[in-house]
């Protein structure tokens, strides 16, 4: 059983309303039970969005009230994405889940590289907020990319 980013799976859960459709991903239905979520959405946040990016490190920094997540506007978001991941979280551990495939470089979803808060497509290291919080649980994480 996998937990997997919502958007990868065809749901436009993505701040545009749209989504981040990956048929290897979709394919993996053939072989395994996929649980979709969205933290953005579990955490309280509309879709569509302004976009957010993490300003002053990573998810890490986020969980340990060092960092923030701010929208392209100017809005902290912070509490949105953090409750997004305790939720997802809740998900994760309700279903014993061990493994996760996360979208890459998101702000919350991204794994070992994120946006970097320039809003500007440069990424910096570190986990989003959600990735985070399941690396600090036990669940081990991969990106879309690395399937
Ligand atoms: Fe996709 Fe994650 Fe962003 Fe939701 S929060 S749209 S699941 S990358």
């Amino acid at each position: 059983m996998l937990l997997v980013s919502a958007c990868l799976l065809g749901v436009d859960c993505k701040y545009n309303g749209k989504n981040n459709l990956n048929n290897k991903v979709l394919n993996l239905l053939s072989e395994d039970t996929l649980i979709p979520i969205c933290p953005e959405q579990l955490g309280g946040c509309p879709t569509p969005r302004i976009p957010a990016e993490i300003v002053g490190g990573d998810g890490a920094d986020v969980l340990d009230a060092k960092g923030r997540v701010m929208t392209k506007n100017g809005e902290d978001v912070t509490e949105y994405f953090i409750k997004g991941a305790r939720e997802v979280l809740k998900i994760a551990q309700a279903m014993g889940i061990e493994k996760a495939i996360l979208k890459a470089r998101s702000p919350s979803c991204g794994v070992c590289s994120i946006y970097d808060g320039t809003f500007s497509g440069k990424t910096k290291k570190g986990n989003g907020v959600t990735s985070e919080i399941l690396k600090r649980n036990g669940v081990s994480i991969l990106t879309e990319e690395d399937i």
